[in-house]
């Protein structure tokens, strides 16, 4: 039986940390960081990641503030925000809220975040630093597999490793940063040729495809490490037979809910031929947020002196 790879020790240990380093040099009399979160409109699963992230700035001294626009910003209006947080000398990150409703171009509005501020890391001046492999604020959620991987001792030198998935801000960053450990990096996606072979060729599997339940235990090469990042919500009950059978603590969520939240991955499955899996919800999420705390930190380091 695989490990579970517990995401909220190592969030805790990493917070506990970010709160003390706050602290050191708010006591020598810098100002607190200065995390700025832009939320448009009320989709009901981003209110829930910005609570936990406002919660994160609490409990580690960074404060936040909030704008929170309606849905039927236009783009100039969202641009107008974004440059008004960029000019504050208060402001040390800018997070804008993803998805945007529809009618909005996230693009444009994650190119106009100044790259000092930009702790998400989807600027392209940060994502081009991390491609030379120089100092930058790094995306959160493949820095928090990347931690996981670490805190959990794991030598990726010569290691295979695939990414399922090919997003510019999960799948793309996390091939270049296993790249930068030594791995042998597969990027896998939609249009991938036997994906269940190509899977199983890796010693890491990182899956980031937002499919629930795609990879099934048979894609697993034995003992491999599983990495889950996807966050999905089932609702449809064939489905969820289909890929929580041989788990029953998800089959009595879902009957109790009439949902359930599951990663990419068929957890119950995995554990019984990987040598580690991450859980969903429990794992990779909760390290992304603490990671988020970091690079504020960093910002705010970067732009303030003791
Ligand atoms: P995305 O939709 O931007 O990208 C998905 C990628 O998966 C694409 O490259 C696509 O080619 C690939 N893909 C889609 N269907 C596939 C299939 N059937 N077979 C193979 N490849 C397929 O998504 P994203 O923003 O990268 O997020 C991926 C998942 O990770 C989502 O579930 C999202 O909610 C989750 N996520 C979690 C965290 C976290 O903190 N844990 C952070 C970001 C995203």
């Amino acid at each position: 039986m695989a490990q579970i790879l517990d995401g909220k020790v190592h969030a805790d240990r990493i917070l506990e940390q970010v709160a003390i380093a706050v602290q050191a040099r708010v006591s020598k009399g810098v100002r607190p960081p200065c995390l700025a979160v832009v939320l448009v409109g009320e989709d009901p699963a981003s209110q829930v990641y910005v609570r936990g992230k406002v919660a994160d700035c609490a409990r580690t001294g960074i404060r936040s503030i909030e704008r929170r626009p309606t849905a039927d910003l236009s783009q100039s209006e969202l641009n107008a925000i974004i440059d008004e947080l960029n000019a504050d000398p208060e402001v040390d990150g800018i997070l804008v809220q993803l998805p945007l409703p529809k009618g909005l171009n996230s693009k444009e509005a994650l190119h106009r975040i100044d790259p000092a501020k930009d702790v998400d890391g989807f600027h392209p001046m940060n994502q081009g630093l991390l491609l030379e492999g120089l100092p930058a604020l790094r995306p959160c959620t493949p820095t928090a597999c990347m931690n996981m991987l670490e805190a959990h001792g794991v030598d990726l030198k010569g290691k295979r490793a695939v990414v399922l998935g090919r997003s510019e801000i999960v799948g793309k960053p996390m091939a270049l940063m296993l790249l930068e450990k030594h791995a042998t990096v597969t990027i896998a996606h939609s249009r991938t040729v036997d994906l269940p072979g190509v899977c199983r060729e890796a010693d890491i599997l990182v899956a980031a495809v937002g499919q629930p339940g795609l990879v099934e235990g048979s894609w697993i090469k034995p003992g491999a490490i599983v990495i889950d990042v996807g966050i999905n919500r089932v609702e449809d009950p064939a489905l969820a037979q289909r890929i929580f059978a041989k788990d029953p603590k998800k089959q009595a969520t879902f009957a109790a809910k009439g949902a359930a939240t599951c990663g990419d991955v068929r957890t119950a499955e995995a554990m019984e031929v990987a040598s580690a899996v991450t859980p969903v919800p429990g794992g990779v999420g909760l390290l992304t947020r603490a990671g988020l705390m970091l690079n504020t930190v960093q910002a705010w380091e970067s732009r303030t002196s003791v």
